[in-house]
């Protein structure tokens, strides 16, 4: 048994719909994992913006003009009335659950069933679909099997006991359909795994089910050397070790969401990347393949702040790292980049929501200043450190860019440099000259 997870590009239009069926149909009995519509997603948290701010006209006419547009995928993608009165029932229940949010009081709790609606409409439009065409396929709603613990982990236990329940009561399906992204916390609340989550809905379920296989389908043809977004020419990489990819998901590759490589990998179930528009081009396939004495890939993470902390002292005592780092935990702030000498660290952090407070602590060891809109650029490959010659190509590419700080040596597959956001285009450019050409 496979997971297979489709994207929202991939199921963004009636055709789209058609072709994923088309790929999923006649190729066992496989767990398929659906995004919203490219686009929807945004569209219901637009509609939710307009509700926290309580300007009830404009959430509706965002929620029409949705609507307006399911009903016209509708239209194409069956062939019988009888279908279209389905599936048009069932997206109307949906905007009309959406609609009974239109009042004053609107809560976070509300955004989340709100936002959930996404894959619940992508999935019944592709349920339909199949069904009309005589597959027999089983729908599996994520909110039945799809929990987080206290954590906001994914609640592996109960999952995997939900989900076997639920296929060993539907054995004669010849196909498990689901949503991707949208689940349960803790107390039973609808909840979600956060943006691009779907592909942890899929790595969870084919770690939960032992299952053979984890492809997640996109519109590019698995992960490139270089960020296809600001870089032209670049290349699909054909291996990744778990750890390269878990490194780039992390530092900017979107193709992949940065939580869904653990559970895989955990279980050692190869995820392979696919392309819906081209599926028969090889893409990537991630595993616990051996270095491979290669440079693979590089990646950016954008918004990253630059915290430098001087000790009042003349040299570094000890306990002053331990203290710089327990004001990080107490603001419950994750840290990206270390760098340290004898007299300061740095450090960068994604999330400035507490920096005000976490400066303030700091200024009580050190002298503080901070570097805002700066970019990680992370280069990915066998940097296992016996091995020469990478770290200083790498250097030799951003020669003319100024660089902030140089992590190396936390891993045998990274090498990470902070520089200004300004210099991100021309850093990953510099980069696939030198080492991809
Ligand atoms: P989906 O909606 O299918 O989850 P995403 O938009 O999340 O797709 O991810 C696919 C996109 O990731 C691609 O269209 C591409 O622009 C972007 N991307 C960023 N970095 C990379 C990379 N290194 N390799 C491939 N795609 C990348
Ligand atoms: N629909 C969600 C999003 O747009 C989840 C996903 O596509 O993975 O973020
Ligand atoms: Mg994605």
């Amino acid at each position: 048994m496979k997971v297979l997870k489709f994207g929202g590009t991939s199921v963004g239009s009636a055709q789209r719909i058609k072709d994923v069926a088309h790929l999923i149909s006649n190729r066992g009995k496989n767990i398929v994992v659906l995004s919203a519509m490219a686009g929807t997603t945004n569209s219901l948290l637009e509609i939710s913006d307009y509700l926290h701010k309580r300007n009830i006209p404009a959430a509706k006419e965002v929620i029409n003009n949705l609507e307006l547009k399911y009903d016209q995928v509708i239209d194409e993608l069956y062939s019988s009335d009888e279908t279209k009165l389905l599936a048009s029932n069932d997206i109307h229940e949906c905007f009309n659950y959406i609609r009974s949010f239109c009042q004053d009081n609107f809560t976070l709790f509300e955004e989340k069933e709100v936002v959930s609606r996404g894959e619940i409409m992508s999935t019944t439009l592709m349920f339909y679909y199949l069904r009309e065409h005589q597959i027999d396929v089983i729908a599996l709603p994520a909110l039945d099997f799809m929990r987080t613990d206290k954590n906001s982990e994914p609640d592996m236990p109960y999952i995997k006991q939900k989900l076997e329940d639920l296929l060993s009561r539907n054995t004669k399906a010849s196909l498990y359909l689901t949503q991707g992204y949208i689940c349960r916390n803790s107390y039973g609340e609808i909840d979600n795994l956060r943006r691009g989550g779907s592909d942890l809905t899929a790595s969870v379920i084919g770690a939960a089910l032992g299952a053979d296989e984890i492809e997640i389908w996109t519109d590019i043809d698995g992960m490139h050397n270089n960020d296809p977004r600001y870089v032209e020419g670049t290349k699909p990489v054909s291996e990744l070790h778990f750890e390269e990819a878990a490194e780039l998901a992390y530092f900017g590759a979107k193709i992949l969401h940065p939580t869904c490589v653990l559970p895989a990998k955990l279980n050692n179930i190869p995820v392979r990347l696919l392309n819906t528009m081209d599926p028969k081009a090889a893409g990537t396939v991630i595993y616990n393949t051996l270095p491979s004495h290669t440079i693979k890939a590089v990646a950016a993470k954008d918004d990253i702040t630059a915290i430098k902390i001087k000790s009042s002292r003349m040299l570094l005592a000890y306990g002053f790292l331990r203290k710089v780092f327990e004001i990080f935990e107490e603001h419950k702030t994750a840290i990206d980049m270390i760098a340290t000498s004898e007299v300061g660290v740095s450090v960068t952090v994604d999330s400035t929501k507490e920096l005000d407070h976490i400066i303030d602590d700091l200024k009580k060891f050190g002298t503080v200043s901070v570097d805002h809109d700066m970019v990680i650029i992370c280069v990915v490959g066998d940097l296992e450190w016996h091995n020469t010659g990478f770290e200083s190509r790498a250097m030799e590419a951003l020669r003319d860019i100024p660089v902030r700080m140089i992590s190396y040596g936390g891993s045998n597959y990274n090498i990470s440099f902070l520089i200004s956001k300004d210099d991100k285009i021309r850093a990953l450019n510099a980069l696939s000259d030198t080492l991809f050409k």
